[in-house]
């Protein structure tokens, strides 16, 4: 029973808001449900708004519903971002061997849904010698025997984490802003599924939740963060937040520890020591979409010097 209460009342907050926000008239508040923690979630703050005190007791809250779902503790974390840290990546695609690691270490590290499967991380192949990088027409379901193949380089793309985010202005609940330090995160409890911040996003790095995500308990890591990896509900997007849980915490990424060629690079953009500085100085790097204004923080490179 509490079970489904605790289910249904992320979805029946979500309708009731998805409703007000499109102008919708006759959404009704659920009066006749009674138990405590559907009208907590349902009154929830935006999470910007609470107070260490009230963000512990949603914290908890969430814990709990995870435990009755999947059987298993989950610690649901709230690393601020820290000071003086602006997070930056880097990929060097003369590296790359399109073998998709990235992809499923990201995919366990942040309890993407197997079935239906969600990849944060899309790697793209392209053939030598194309004259440029088309994005929207690239080939995402290549599958050789072995990688890399001799005629083709590959690019993985994810969230690029812009300074200046198309997808945070579109959000019409502000249910995903910019943190920080950079990471551009969002708000599971807030989204209302409207989908307006994945048509707004130049690089297709949002993913939505058609159906309840499906991950069997063995599999959930338990460790995870309010703005990142904690399991999500049907009717949510959800994106690459560059391991907030990990990076906070003073970890890489699963995908720069997952990567067998060491081709991902990782750190602080504003420490002129960091490794992702030094690719920046000594190498050719570019920006997807540079034309566009959102100001990436993940850089491309090409391993040989400038
Ligand atoms: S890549 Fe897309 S989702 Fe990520 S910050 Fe930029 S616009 Fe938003
Ligand atoms: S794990 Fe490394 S080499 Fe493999 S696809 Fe990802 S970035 Fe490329």
């Amino acid at each position: 029973m509490e079970q489904n209460d605790n289910k249904n009342s992320g979805l029946n907050r979500r309708k009731f808001l998805q409703g007000a926000a499109l102008g919708l008239a006759g959404m009704a508040l659920p009066l006749d449900r009674a138990d405590a923690s559907f009208w907590e979630s349902f009154f929830q703050k935006h999470f910007r708004e609470m107070n260490d005190a009230e963000i512990k007791k949603v914290l908890s809250r969430l814990e709990k519903e995870c435990e009755i779902k999947y059987k298993k503790a989950v610690k649901i974390g709230n690393e601020k971002a820290m000071p003086g840290v602006m997070f930056g990546y880097g990929l060097d695609l003369s590296r790359c061997i399109g073998c998709r690691r990235c992809v499923y270490g990201c995919v366990d590290e942040n309890n993407q849904s197997l079935d239906p499967q969600i990849h944060w991380i899309t790697v793209l192949r392209f053939k030598k010698g194309e004259k440029w990088v088309d994005l929207e027409n690239a080939e995402k379901y290549y599958n050789p025997d072995k990688v890399p193949q001799d005629d083709y380089f590959y690019m993985p793309v994810q969230c690029q984490q812009c300074e200046n985010p198309p997808c945070v202005r579109a959000c019409p609940t502000q249910a995903t802003w910019k943190d920080p330090d950079g990471i551009v995160v969002i708000d599971y409890n807030w989204c209302i599924g409207c989908r307006y911040c994945m048509a707004a996003c130049p690089y297709g790095a949002r993913r939505f939740n058609w159906t309840e995500p499906n991950r069997p308990a063995e599999k959930i890591n338990p460790n995870t963060h309010y703005l990142g990896n904690r399991p999500r509900y049907k009717g949510v997007v959800e994106k690459c937040t560059f391991c907030i849980q990990r990076s906070r915490n003073g970890r890489y990424p699963a995908c720069v520890e997952a990567c067998p060629v060491g081709a991902r690079k990782f750190g602080n953009l504003l420490d002129p020591e960091s490794e992702i500085r030094y690719a920046i100085k000594h190498k050719r790097v570019f920006r997807l979409k540079e034309d566009l204004n959102t100001n990436p923080k993940f850089y491309y490179f090409f391993a040989y010097g400038k």
